[in-house]
């Protein structure tokens, strides 16, 4: 019922587009002119557009009207992101020789990682209007800026989105897979404020910040904290000559955990270690705590897993439900009311040049979807 082909012929094409981060424009205008001529409403989320000012486009919302048995019934969000990481720019695609896989030429990602999940609604469309099944009104929703803080999915227009059960397709593995947790995710930034003095001719008039900075990490709780926890510095900038006593370092590391109060007490212990470190030296910090995600944990009595779940059973299919500590746009659908969970879209090696669609799981995971939309109630 997939035609395999199509649907790879069209993957071809989409991952062709450039769209790194923030450059999601072309795209975003393929979408828009693919589904006007196919007759649907097609809209550009003007609240992404507003929130998100330096992307060159918004999020893109298709609205494909119920039909049959399920006209009335509430919508469905099919989702997936419109970006890729770098490099991602003019992607040379090709099938392997066995037929298994599609690949890069090396010098690039391949663009899976979300080309993959885009593909896989378009065809999911096409075939539902091939055999004219009944299915409940659609959301396709494409976003902007995943990869670079889910900032398309935190900042969807709610009155134009008004589905609150959605399937984002970019997940990997094969089809019964699905992640159903994600974490809180803390970003820290700050700089430690010293004192400059002359290096050989008066060190003890100064506060060397770099060497408070390395009190502080060298008493911090860091990388995997707990099972549920992580924690990483990313970027320690001091940069002067030597005969300088450094006054000013700057940070910048990040907390993760798939439990709220874990996350809480860990960014604690980190502002507190690092304050304890400015304060035995006599040294200033000042420092930034934000949070970039919200930790989710779907229940198992939700409709939306219990459907999936019933639909795993039906075509044999083993639930694997998963909770990780990446971000997914599930967070931010999650974020703004929606139930959602992620389900594979078909690649591996995801942000690597050795990414790679498989052929055989992406066919299967877009099976997969079809049956999530047309198998209702059942
Ligand atoms: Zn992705």
């Amino acid at each position: 019922m997939i035609n395999k082909d199509r649907a790879i012929k069209m993957f071809c094409e989409l991952v062709q587009i450039d769209s790194v981060s923030l450059n999601e424009k072309g795209v975003a205008s393929f979408l828009k002119s693919y589904f006007t001529n196919l007759g649907y409403e097609v809209y550009e989320d003007q609240v992404s557009v507003q929130k998100v000012p330096q992307a060159n486009s918004g999020n893109i919302v298709v609205k494909i009207p119920g039909t049959g048995a399920y006209v009335n019934h509430d919508p469905i969000i099919l989702e997936a992101h419109m970006d890729t990481v770098e490099p991602g720019n003019g992607v040379k695609p090709s099938v392997t020789e066995d037929g298994k896989y599609v690949v890069s030429d090396g010098t690039t990602i391949l663009g899976a990682d979300d080309k993959a999940g885009i593909a896989q609604i378009i065809e999911v469309e096409a075939v539902l209007r091939e055999h004219d099944f009944s299915h409940p009104p659609l959301e396709l929703l494409f976003t902007i800026s995943e990869e670079i803080g889910i900032l398309g999915a935190f900042n969807i227009d709610t009155n134009l989105v008004t589905g609150k059960t959605a399937y984002v397709l970019d997940g990997g593995g094969g089809p019964g897979t699905a992640i159903i947790g994600g974490p809180d995710f803390y970003d820290i930034t700050g700089r430690i404020i010293g004192r400059a003095s002359h290096a050989g001719a008066a060190p003890d008039k100064g506060i060397s910040s770099i060497q408070v900075m390395s009190d502080a990490i060298s008493k911090m709780r860091l990388l995997k904290v707990d099972e549920d926890t992580t924690t990483n510095i990313g970027r320690v900038i001091c940069d002067y000559p030597t005969n300088v006593v450094p006054e000013v370092t700057t940070f910048e590391m990040e907390v993760r955990s798939l439990v709220p109060e874990k996350a809480q007490a860990q960014v604690k212990h980190v502002v507190d270690t690092l304050q304890a470190s400015a304060d035995s030296f006599g040294a200033k910090l000042e420092i930034e705590v934000g949070q970039s995600l919200h930790a989710y944990h779907l229940d198992d009595s939700l409709a939306i897993i219990q459907n999936y779940k019933a639909m795993c059973e039906r075509h044999n299919l083993t639930y694997n439900g998963m909770v990780v500590r990446g971000g997914t746009d599930v967070s931010g659908l999650t974020f703004n009311g929606i139930n959602a969970i992620c389900l594979a879209a078909g690649g591996e090696f995801a942000h690597e040049l050795k990414e790679r669609l498989i052929i055989d799981e992406f066919v299967a995971n877009t099976q997969q979807v079809l049956w999530l939309v047309t198998e209702i109630d059942a």
